[in-house]
């Protein structure tokens, strides 16, 4: 059993991340989600975008900062801005086309019920055409749905479905607090784990699996992005860089190298038609540079796919 499970707090200092640590959208794993929001808004401005968020620039200049640097250039070396920086924004085209596309086929199918885990600044509520009568949940950390319900305030903006905030904690019991909500688990649903598994430990990995299967009626869907960890040593390595200096990129003190079973092997032993695109074949289908295998973006990038999945 590990600390998790007993409930026991442990805390690796090389990680920076603790059992049940918390953070708004600037500090820890919160501000990946305007890292990501970041990328978003960066690709929105290319004259052919694979998809265009038109909330991420709001987000990052309401977030200041590096945020507004990143997105205007005034940093030229904010990570964003590097050679890394242009395949990560790719990559983050890549995959809001793969699972904006996914959604308009749950749509199409008759779902009317959505789950995005880790909503993080995912704007999708506001921005796809859902059917009337479609209702959205978002889970995530509490400040970290505060910031976005305070922005879509702000600029005036109503979801284009019945969005419902579920502010929890993923490695809590969060089935139980999206009933709470009205979740109906007698009716197909759609979720998505975008850019969540890497940020939870291998058993939370297994739990949230676990916990859609439970709650998914048949004719469901899911889709997953998922990253096969890297070798021990050389995560490690850039754990320790990350960890040493402030300069760079804390990401790696961040994620969990860890992987509880790929989403496609675990859905389809419970039922599900599951099929898996590793992201390089991805960015290739739709028009865009895969990095070479040895360089930093090709180093991630090449672990990363994208998982979706439908219940029988
Ligand atoms: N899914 C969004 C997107 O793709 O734009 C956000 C992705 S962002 C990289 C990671 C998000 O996961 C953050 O919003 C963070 O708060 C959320 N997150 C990570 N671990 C979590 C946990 N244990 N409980 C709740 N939210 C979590």
């Amino acid at each position: 059993m590990t600390c998790q499970e007993h409930g026991v707090l442990s805390r690796d200092v090389s990680t920076g991340r603790t059992d049940n640590d918390s953070w708004d959208i600037t500090t820890s794993v919160g501000s990946t989600a305007l890292f990501v929001a970041a990328s978003r808004a960066l690709e929105a401005r290319k004259p052919e975008p694979l998809a265009v968020d038109r909330y991420a620039e709001t987000f990052c200049r309401m977030a200041g900062d590096q945020w507004v640097d990143a997105i205007d250039g005034t940093d030229p070396e904010h990570p964003l801005r590097t050679e890394f920086g242009r395949h990560f924004v790719n990559f983050q085209a890549a995959r809001t086309k793969y699972f904006d596309e996914y959604f308009h086929r749950a749509a199409a199918a008759g779902v009317r019920q959505v789950v995005v885990l880790a909503a993080g600044l995912d704007s999708r509520a506001y921005r796809l055409p859902w059917p009337d009568g479609t209702v959205v949940y978002e889970l995530d950390q509490p400040k970290v749905l505060e910031f976005k319900r305070d922005a879509m305030k702000r600029l005036g903006e109503t979801p284009a479905a019945e969005r419902r905030e579920v502010a929890i904690d993923l490695r809590e019991d969060w089935p139980q607090a999206l009933r709470a909500k009205g979740f109906d688990p007698s009716e197909p649903s759609a979720w998505i784990a975008e850019g969540l598994l890497i940020y939870l430990p291998a058993p939370a990995q297994d739990r949230l699996f676990a916990g859609i299967d439970g709650l998914a009626a048949p004719g469901s869907f899911v889709a997953v992005e998922e990253a096969s960890p890297m070798p021990h040593d050389a995560f490690e390595a850039k754990r320790a860089e990350a960890a040493a200096s402030p300069e760079e990129n804390e990401f790696f003190t961040l994620v969990y190298n860890e992987q509880h079973a790929p989403a496609e092997q675990w859905f389809s032993a419970r039922g599900w038609v599951a099929a898996t695109t590793p992201l390089h074949e991805y960015l290739g289908q739709v028009g865009r540079p895969v990095p070479g295998p040895d360089t930093e973006a090709g180093l991630m990038t090449g672990t990363i796919s994208l998982v979706s999945a439908t219940k029988r």
